[in-house]
C-alpha cells in the first residue's frame, strides 16, 4: 500500500486529494498543526480512514519528525496561506508558510530521504498568482512571472526551490502551476462562493445584497476534482517536471454573477450586488488564461467540469446547505 503525507489537509485541495488517493489505494496521513483547527471534525467525519501527523510548514524540526513517521512514498504540498488579499495584510507570514514552508519540506524530504530504490516524489502547489502582471496571453510553463501580490511573490519562491531541489539532490519533484480552482469546498472569503453562498442566501431571504470588490477581473476557473488527478498523474510520471493546470477558458466575475443569479431564477442581478472598496486590492492580476497543452499531452490530464457546471454544483450545494442551516436555526 503507498503512503502518502499530505499537507493543508483541511483545505479545499487537501480534502479532494485525500478522497482520491484513498479510492487509488493510498494510506493517506494529513499533516496537521496540532490544535483548534476549526475544519479538523468536518474532515474527519467525512473522511474516517484518514490519518493525522503532527506538524507545521514553519518548524523544519517537525516537519522532519512528520517525514520520518510516515515514511511516505508521496509528498503533496497543498499547505500555505492561500487567500490573496489577506497576504497584503499579513505579508512576512504569508512568506513564511508558503515560501519558505515549501524549502523546509524539501529540506526534511532531503534529510529523512527514502529508501534508495525508493525515493520520495514531491509534489508543490504553484500558482498562476505568480504570472501576476501577465506578460503574454495565455500562460505557459515558459511565460515569465511577475507576482502581484505577497503571495505571488512567495510561491515564486516556492517554485523555484522545487526546481532548484530537483536540480542540486534529483528529487523527484515536480510543481503544478495551477490556475484558480473551485468548487463546494472554496473558502467563503473567494469570490466564486462568495458569490454562490450569497445567492442562496438572498434566494432564502436571508441576505439583500453581494458586497463585492473589483468585478472587472477575469479568471481560469476549473473544478478542484478535476485539478487533483492532474497533482496525482505528476507524480507517476518517471521524470518530475513543472505543468500548468488551466481549462484554458477565462471568464469575468460578471460572466460568474449571470450564470449564479439565473440559478435562482434571477436574470438581472445589478439591484443585488454592490461594490466595496474594502475587498479592492492594492494590486491586480487582470487576465488569468492558462495554456494546459502540456498537461493535455504528457499527462493524459483534461479538465472535466465545464464553467458552467461549476457555477451549477456550487450554486446547488449552497442553497441545500444554507436551506439546511436555516431549517436548523
Ligand atoms: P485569487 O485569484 O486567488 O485572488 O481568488 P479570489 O477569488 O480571492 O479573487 C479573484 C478575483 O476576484 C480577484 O481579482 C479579486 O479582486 C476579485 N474580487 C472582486 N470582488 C471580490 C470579493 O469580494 N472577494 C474576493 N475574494 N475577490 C473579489
Amino acid at each position: 500500500m503507498k503512503r502518502a503525507l499530505v499537507t493543508g489537509i483541511t483545505g479545499q485541495d487537501g480534502r479532494h486529494m485525500s478522497e482520491l488517493l484513498q479510492s487509488k489505494g493510498y494510506q493517506v496521513f494529513g499533516m496537521v498543526r496540532g490544535q483548534n483547527n476549526p475544519k479538523l471534525q468536518t474532515v474527519m467525519d467525512e473522511n474516517p480512514a484518514l490519518e493525522l501527523v503532527e506538524g507545521d510548514l514553519r518548524d523544519l524540526s517537525s516537519l522532519i519528525a512528520a517525514v520520518e513517521q510516515v515514511q511516505p512514498d508521496e509528498v503533496y504540498n497543498l499547505g500555505a496561506m492561500s487567500f490573496v488579499a489577506l497576504s497584503f495584510r499579513q505579508p512576512e507570514l504569508t512568506a513564511d508558510i508558503t515560501g519558505v514552508g515549501v524549502l523546509r519540506m524539501l529540506e526534511a524530504i532531503r534529510i529523512v530521504g527514502g529508501a534508495d530504490a525508493n525515493p520520495i516524489r514531491f509534489y508543490q502547489a504553484s500558482s498562476s498568482e505568480m504570472f501576476g502582471k501577465v506578460r503574454e496571453t495565455p500562460q505557459t510553463e515558459q511565460t515569465p512571472f511577475h507576482p502581484r501580490s505577497p503571495y505571488g511573490v512567495a510561491k515564486v519562491f516556492g517554485h523555484y526551490t522545487t526546481l532548484n531541489y530537483r536540480e542540486s539532490y534529483g528529487i523527484h519533484a515536480s510543481s503544478g502551476i495551477c490556475f484558480n480552482h473551485e468548487g463546494e469546498r472554496r473558502g467563503l472569503e473567494f469570490v466564486t462562493r462568495k458569490i454562490t453562498n450569497g445567492v442562496a442566501r438572498i434566494e432564502l431571504g436571508l441576505q439583500e445584497k453581494i458586497s463585492l470588490g473589483n468585478l472587472e477581473s477575469q479568471r481560469d476557473w476549473g473544478y478542484a476534482g478535476d485539478f487533483v488527478e492532474a497533482m496525482w498523474l505528476m507524480l507517476q510520471q518517471d521524470q518530475p517536471d513543472d505543468y500548468v493546470i488551466a481549462t484554458g477558458e477565462t471568464h469575468t466575475i460578471g460572466e460568474f454573477l449571470d450564470l449564479a443569479f439565473r440559478c435562482a431564477g434571477i436574470d438581472d442581478w445589478t439591484p443585488y450586488v454592490e461594490q466595496d472598496p474594502r475587498f479592492m486590492r492594492p494590486a491586480e492580476v487582470d487576465l488569468l488564461l492558462g495554456d494546459p497543452t502540456k498537461a493535455r499531452t504528457q499527462l493524459g490530464w483534461t479538465p472535466r467540469v465545464s464553467f458552467e457546471d461549476l457555477v451549477a454544483r456550487m450554486c446547488a450545494h449552497d442553497l441545500r446547505e444554507e436551506s439546511q442551516r436555516a431549517g436548523r436555526g
